[in-house]
Formats: C-alpha cells, structure tokens, sequence
C-alpha cells in the first residue's frame, strides 16, 4: 500500500563543520593514529641518519694534530666546523670539529703540527655543506620543533571542530528549498481551497516572476506578508506553494529556531538569514510561527526577554533595510495575530494580511480529493458525504483522515481504502482512537448510557443546538462515551441562542447524573469546563451578557486587550464578581432548562439509554427513529434562523 507522506525533504544550508562529517569520537582516533605513525617514521628516519653519522668515529682536535704530525693522517675534508679525516694506512675516515671561526691550519699550528707534516695532507674546503649534512645537524633541533608544530595543528584541528561550531551558532538555521528541487515542489495546485489567499499571493508570485514590470512603474511591492489561520490551515503548505509558483529560492524557519540560550544569537541569525536570502535573491524568507519570536514586547512574560526582542528588533531592521528591488519577499505565519507586537504589522512591514479559514464544505471537498490523489479507493467512496460530515476540520485534520482510513484498510489487508474505513477515521480524528479494552462495569455502562442519552436528548430538543449524529458509550481518547454532533450546515458566526443551547447540551450528562442516579461521578467535569468556559466568553468577549452590556473585557486571545501582560486585569474586583455571578446565573439558568427538558422526555431518554447499554451504539438513522416515535420534531436546515 502506497502512504505518501508528501512531507518535503528539508535540506540543510548550514554548512556542518569540517571534519565533522565522521563521527567525531572515530575521526579523533583516526588523527590521534596518523599523529603517532608519522612520528614513529620521523624518529625512525632521524635515528637512522645519526646512526649513519656516528658510524663515523670521532677524534679530538688533539688527537687529529698528533696524528698529522705522525704522518699518518693523507686528506682532511673540511665541511663547516665538521672535519672528514682520512687515514693514510687503511683508508679510514674519522670525523673532528675544529673551533669555529678559526682556521684548521692556524688551529693545527697551535697544536705544534710542524709546518712539514701539515703540507703532507691534503686539506680541502667544501663549501657544498649537503643536504645530508644539514639535515644530520638541524635535525636534533628541527625534528622536536617540527613534531611539536604538528602536534599542535592536529590539537587545533580537533578544537576547530568545535570551535566552528560555536563559529556556526550564530548561522541561521534556514532551510533551503532550492526552485529546481522537484521532489519538494508545491503549487498552488496542492493547495485546496484558500481562493481569496491564494488571489492575494498571486500577485506576490508575479512580482517575483517579474519584477521589472513593477519596478518600472514605480509600484511598491509589499516586503512582508502574514499568513494568518487555525493550526492546520495550510499556512505552511500555501507559503511553499508561492515559492513554488514563482520558481524563486525558498528559506524556512521557525520562529523558535532563532532562540537560543544565549543573547545574542537569535539576532545574529536573522541577520545570516536575510544575507542568505539577498544572495540567493529572488527569494522567499518563511518565518514560521512568527508568534515565538514576535510577541509584544515589554509584557515581562517568561521572564528573561531580552533575548527575543532583540531577535524581534532585528527582524524588524531588517525588514526596514532592504529594498523592494532586492527581490526578497519575506512571508511569517501565525496562529496568533493578536499577541504580535503592533510595530511588526506597521506599513512597510507585515502589512500584507492574508486569513486562511477553516475550510468549507466544497473546500474540504476539493482538499480531501488532493490527498485521496495517490490513494486507491473502493467504488463506494463518497468523498462528498466525508466533507458534508467533516465540519471544523482543518486541512491538517482532513490529511490526516484520509491517512487513517489508508492505514485502517492496510491493516485489515484490503488493496482499497472504502467508504467505512472513511468515516470510522473521522471519529478516529475527531475524538481518538477507540479503547475496546476500556471496558466499563455495569454500573458504569449504565451511567454512562444515561450520561451520554442526556446530551443527546437536550441536543435533539433545544432548538439552536446541533443535531446528533452518534451516540456512543465506547471509550475514545479521553471520554467515556461520546455524542457526535454535527452542525447542519457550516458556519462563520454564532449566535447568543447557539451559545446558551450549547451550553445547556454540555449540561446534558450533569443533569442526568444528578436527577436519576441522585448522585454526581467525576464523568460530568469536562463538561462543566467547557460549558463555564464558553458562559465566561459570553460574557467578557462578546457583550453577550445582558447586566453586563456591550462590552469587551478580555482579548481574543483569552488575554487582555492591548498587550498587559498576562494577568493584569484591566477591570476592577467589582466588575471581576460581577462577572462571576453573570457566570453562575448562565449556568443555573441553563441546569434548570436541562432539568425540565429531561424531566418531559424521561421516556425517550430512557428508551435511548436502554437501547445503548444494549448495543453501545448508535447511528443517526435509528436515533432519529426514537426520536420520531416519541414525538420529538427532526431538525431541518431552514428550521435554524442564523441570528447574526
Ligand atoms: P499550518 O502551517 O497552517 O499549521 P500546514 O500548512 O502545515 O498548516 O498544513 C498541514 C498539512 O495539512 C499540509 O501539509 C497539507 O497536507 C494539509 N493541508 C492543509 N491545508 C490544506 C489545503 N488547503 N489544501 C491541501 N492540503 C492542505
Ligand atoms: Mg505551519
Ligand atoms: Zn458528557
């Protein structure tokens, strides 16, 4: 079965120090051999060469004069101070020194060497000192010295390695996309959906395809883009795409990638960075997840802050010092525009904007066919009912479905990915994996039956609430049970009754719990956070609290607005308990909704409860069929008036 992970292989720019392509525990002894085998050869040749000179016995200069004046003595060869004596009778050569800077004859003289038996011998100066010679005298001097240089240098060596490397700490980290790499190629083809984005960067694509035509006019070119979006978006994906499309260099990094320990360096890195970048122009700097290195500065958060304001002041110089005409576009992506410091989104910097949605129904669509493309399937595949049951997913989500099913069918030894192993990975995505093994005692299947039928029936009632498409009380990731809901159609905006709705099906299982088993289990507490958590956004993001009026108290980001650090609350304890008990009031307000609806529709409850303690599950149709019986209306897209 064919997995294509079509991740794209990274190539790394950052030349590796040299030397340190082997091992370098290996690469040391290997050296530290070599080291010692030329010594061993040096010491060997050295020994010889003296061997060979000492071969040659040596006399004392008075010895010399006596046997001169003994006659004996036929041809002295004087090389230097070195003195080669050969005697008459055999032919035997013995060596002396003479002093230096004195004549052998003036020497001979004060010896009392007569005149008469000096003239008997052959005296001869050569001047050709040899290299044999040299090198038999420099050689004790030579020799150590040369053997300490060399030591030395293979010393220095082993400490380049690491000493590039503290050298190299300050390159950046940038992964290379070279434009004719074909494996890692991506076009806009590859990217589903983002029809607005995509009209956005293709103008940057042709600026990058030819700049002149803009240059020429006299147009501006926008320096920095930021790609905005949920995790899963394609971000990523869609920035390669542009380089893709353009044909032009592409450098990755992550924003965390400038971070180091040291002050200092993350600065350094962007300054290598955008060198790299001009060199290579035209090219596409990627910075991901810009929010690591860009946050506002000054909030004091994690400590320890330097660091990363001057990384974020360099990318900020940066993006000031070059010009348009330099080709470089630099592209940063995010899932939090709202903690950015407000100067990296000032004009001439990130000022072109680009929002990446989660996909829509026809985008999920269009995304699934790119990834069912290496992918062969069953005739049953229907991969517009897989979009039509997929809402909220990314594209990251919906990649990963499509692998699922793929592994799914591999395991159980099919050729072809079908519709079931499709819908079994939505589950699978959307909730984690299935715990068979997580088998629960009567008397919990119990409970959570009429857990999760509580959920259910309030969904199935409350007007605004999303209709179920499953119930289960199998154990997923986390849950003990779960009830799929799914939103009739996608939607961008929700409205106050959604919200209150929503909050009262969380209730669902709490409610039950405590009506009909008189008691509460820690089953119900994932529940509570999420129901408090979407009261309190009600109330401090969204005006949506009548005591409380139209006002914003918190950021998006769940933050303060404007940047306070973390904790500083811009509002008064008053207005902190008052909140509170805005709160508390969503929250009964919604308990006693929940207690009355389960209260008039026990028997469906019941009937469902029963039903799942038998077969642990059920689909939508038979649901739907309880809920006909017992009288309670389906659900019809027109039946839901979007208050927006
Ligand atoms: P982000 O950077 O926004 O978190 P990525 O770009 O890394 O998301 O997307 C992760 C993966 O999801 C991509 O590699 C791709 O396989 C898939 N994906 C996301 N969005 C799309 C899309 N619009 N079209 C096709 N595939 C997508
Ligand atoms: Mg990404
Ligand atoms: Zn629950």
């Amino acid at each position: 079965m064919k997995m294509p992970l079509n991740k794209p292989k990274k190539i790394i720019i950052t030349k590796p120090p040299k030397g340190g392509s082997t091992p370098p525990g290996r690469a040391l002894i290997k050296q530290a051999l070599l080291a010692l085998i030329i010594f061993f050869s040096l010491v060997s040749i050295y020994s010889l060469i003296s061997d060979a000179s000492k071969a040659v016995e040596e006399i004392s200069l008075s010895t010399l004069a006596q046997e001169i004046s003994l006659g004996n003595v036929s041809a002295i060869t004087i090389i230097g101070d070195n003195l080669e004596v050969t005697f008459i009778d055999s032919g035997v050569q013995k060596s002396s020194k003479k002093e230096t800077g004195t004549a052998l004859t003036t020497t001979l003289k004060n010896y009392d060497v007569s005149p008469d038996a000096l003239s008997k011998v052959n005296i001869d100066v050569k001047n050709d000192q040899g290299f044999m010679y040299w090198f038999a005298s420099l050689a004790p001097i030579v020799l150590p010295i040369a053997f300490i240089v060399f030591f030395l240098w293979f010393l220095s060596r082993q400490v380049k390695g690491a000493g590039m490397q503290a050298f190299t700490f300050g390159q950046s980290k940038a992964r290379m996309t070279h434009p004719d790499d074909k494996s890692q190629k991506v076009t806009f083809k590859d990217v589903a959906g983002c029809r607005e984005a995509k009209e956005e960067l293709r103008e940057i694509v042709d600026f990058l395809k030819n700049p002149k035509k803009f240059l020429d006019i006299g147009a501006r070119i926008p320096k920095g883009i930021l790609l905005m979006g949920a995790p899963g978006t394609g971000k990523t994906l869609l920035a390669r795409a542009v380089a893709g499309e353009a044909g032009v260099s592409f450098f990755s990094i992550s924003g965390s990638e400038f971070v180091e320990m040291f002050v200092g360096v993350g600065a350094s890195r962007v300054r290598d960075l955008f060198d790299l970048a001009k060199k290579a122009a035209p090219a596409i700097i990627f910075i991901d997840e810009i929010d690591a290195v860009g946050r506002v500065r000054g909030t004091g958060v994690g400590g320890g802050n330097d660091e990363r304001e001057q990384t974020l002041n360099q990318i900020l110089v940066e993006l000031d010092g070059f010009e348009p005409n330099e080709k470089v576009i630099v592209m940063a992506a995010t899932n939090r525009p709202d903690v950015l410091d407000p100067a990296l989104l000032r004009p001439g910097r990130f000022d072109r904007r680009v929002t990446l949605d989660l996909p829509d129904r026809r985008d999920r669509e269009e995304i699934l066919l790119i990834h069912a493309r290496q992918k062969p399937f069953a005739e049953d595949v229907n991969l517009v009912l897989i979009a039509e049951r997929t809402p909220g997913f990314s594209g990251a989500d919906l990649y990963s479905l499509m692998n699922e099913a793929a592994i799914l069918a591999a395991r159980e030894e099919r050729l072809k990915v079908s519709q079931f192993d499709l819908i079994r990975s939505i589950e699978k995505v959307m909730l984690g994996p299935e715990r068979k093994s997580h088998i629960l005692s009567e008397k919990e299947k119990e409970l959570t039956a009429f857990h999760e039928a509580g959920h259910a029936v309030t969904a199935s009632v409350l007007p605004y609430a999303d209709p179920v498409h499953k119930i289960s009380i199998i154990s997923r990731g986390r849950a003990a049970g779960y009830v799929l809901k799914l939103p009739l159609e996608d939607r961008k905006l929700q409205s106050k009754k959604e919200f209150l709705d929503d909050i009262a099906v969380a209730l669902g299982g709490y409610v039950v719990e405590k009506a009909i088993f008189n008691d509460l289990t820690t089953g119900p507490s994932n529940d509570l956070q999420v129901a408090t958590a979407l009261a309190r956004d009600m109330v401090t993001k969204y005006g949506m609290s009548e005591k409380m009026g139209p006002i914003a108290l918190e950021g998006i980001g769940g933050k303060p607005l404007f940047g306070l650090g973390m904790g500083d609350k811009e509002y008064s304890e008053r207005v902190s308990a008052e909140i509170d008990a805005e709160i508390s009031k969503i929250m009964n307000d919604a308990m006693k909704k929940v207690e009355k609806i389960i209260k008039e529709h026990r028997k469906v409850l019941d009937t469902i409860a029963l039903r799942l303690i038998e077969v642990e599950t059920i689909e939508q149709k038979e649901f739907e069929e309880i809920l006909v019986v017992h009288g309670i209306p389906l659900k019809k897209k027109k039946d839901i008036e979007h208050q927006t």
